[in-house]
């Protein structure tokens, strides 16, 4: 039998390593957004897109604030 293949039936929130089931796409402990279950069960934080864009979108606003208060 191939250790690869034993069925994961749970996975577990990175954050507080609740288990649930593996549909489950939120924790119901810490409401932490899950994705898929790795290999040992534990759950990915899917990636959050619209986090980082506002981000960047900070940054470059700031960026270009200073710029055009002080080396105009
Ligand atoms: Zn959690």
């Amino acid at each position: 039998m191939n250790k690869d293949e034993v069925a994961i039936r749970y996975k577990r929130c990175p954050e507080c390593l609740t288990k649930m089931t593996l549909s489950s796409t939120k924790c119901p402990s810490c409401n932490q957004k899950l994705g898929e279950a790795n290999q040992h069960g534990l759950a990915k934080k899917p990636i959050n897109w619209s986090g980082y864009l506002t981000t960047i979108i900070l940054w470059i606003a700031l960026i270009y604030f200073i710029w055009w208060g002080f080396f105009r």
